[in-house]
C-alpha cells in the first residue's frame, strides 16, 4: 500500500476516534489542494500541524457529552500551554475556581504549580498544562474511572500533539489514566509510587503529589521538589 493512501488512512482513524460521523470540510479541501505534498510527503511532521491541531480537538472536547461530568460543568477546561512544550504536566480534574474560569490551575494550587514551574526554571507559556478529565466533578469528588476512561482519549492525543520529552502528573488520578491502570484507582497510593519514573508510549513520567495535596501537607512540597529535579533530569 502506498505511503499516501497509509496516510490518508491513519488521517480517517484519527476523526473516527474523535467521534466524527462526517469529515470535516477543511479536511476534504485539503484532500484536493494543489500542494497536497504538505499533508502528505512528510506525515509525522506535517500531520501534526494540519491535522493534529490543538484548536481542533479543543473544538471536540468543548461539545464533548461523553459523560455524565458534561451535566454539572460550568465550562470545559482543556489544556493550555505550548503545543511544542518539553514539559508537560497533567492534573486531576478541574477544581471550582477551574471551572468558571474555564482554564486549568488557576485557583491556590495553580498558583502553587506556577510556583514550581517557575522554580524549575519555566514560564507558564513555556509548558503545557491539562488535566485527565476536562470537566468539573461535582463537590469536588475524585473522578470516577468511567469518567475517567471516556476522556482518556482526549488526553491521549493532547500528548501526542505536544510530544513532550517529560511528562508530570500530578497525583493518583493522572498517574493512573497514563500508567493504563483499568480499574485499580483504589489500589493506587501516589506517595508510594512517587520517586519511581514509568514510560507512557517511551515518554518518561514522573509521578508527584498534586498540588492541592500539597495545599494541606506542606511538609510534603520537598518531595515535589525532589520529583521536579528528577523531571529536568530527563529533559534534554
Ligand atoms: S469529562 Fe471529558 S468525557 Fe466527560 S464530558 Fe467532559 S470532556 Fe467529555
Amino acid at each position: 500500500m502506498g505511503r499516501e493512501i497509509e496516510n490518508i488512512i491513519e488521517i480517517l482513524n484519527f476523526y473516527k476516534a474523535l467521534g466524527f460521523r462526517e469529515l470535516p470540510q477543511s479536511f476534504i479541501h485539503s484532500l484536493f489542494k494543489t500542494n497536497s505534498h504538505i499533508l502528505f510527503s512528510e506525515p509525522r511532521e506535517n500531520t501534526k500541524n494540519e491535522i493534529l491541531s490543538i484548536d481542533f480537538l479543543n473544538e471536540k472536547i468543548k461539545n464533548c457529552k461523553k459523560c455524565p461530568l458534561s451535566l454539572s460543568r460550568k465550562n470545559v477546561v482543556c489544556g493550555e500551554g505550548n503545543t511544542n512544550a518539553k514539559l508537560m504536566f497533567v492534573g486531576e480534574a478541574p477544581g471550582v475556581d477551574e471551572d468558571i474560569q474555564g482554564r486549568p490551575f488557576v485557583g491556590e494550587a495553580g498558583k502553587l504549580l506556577t510556583r514550581l514551574i517557575e522554580k524549575m526554571g519555566f514560564v507558564r507559556k513555556d509548558v503545557y498544562i491539562t488535566n485527565t478529565v476536562k470537566c468539573h466533578p461535582p463537590r469536588n469528588r475524585e473522578p470516577f474511572e468511567n469518567e475517567i476512561s471516556e476522556c482518556f482519549d482526549y488526553l491521549k492525543k493532547e500528548i501526542e500533539i505536544v510530544s513532550p520529552q517529560v511528562i508530570i502528573s500530578l497525583g493518583k488520578v493522572a498517574t493512573y489514566a497514563l500508567m493504563g491502570m483499568n480499574g485499580k484507582l483504589r489500589d493506587l497510593h501516589i506517595s508510594k509510587i512517587r520517586g519511581k519514573v514509568f514510560f507512557y508510549n517511551q515518554i518518561p513520567v514522573v509521578p508527584t503529589f498534586h498540588p492541592a495535596y500539597l495545599l494541606r501537607n506542606r511538609k510534603d512540597k520537598w518531595l515535589t521538589w525532589e520529583d521536579a529535579q528528577e523531571a529536568l533530569r530527563r529533559l534534554k
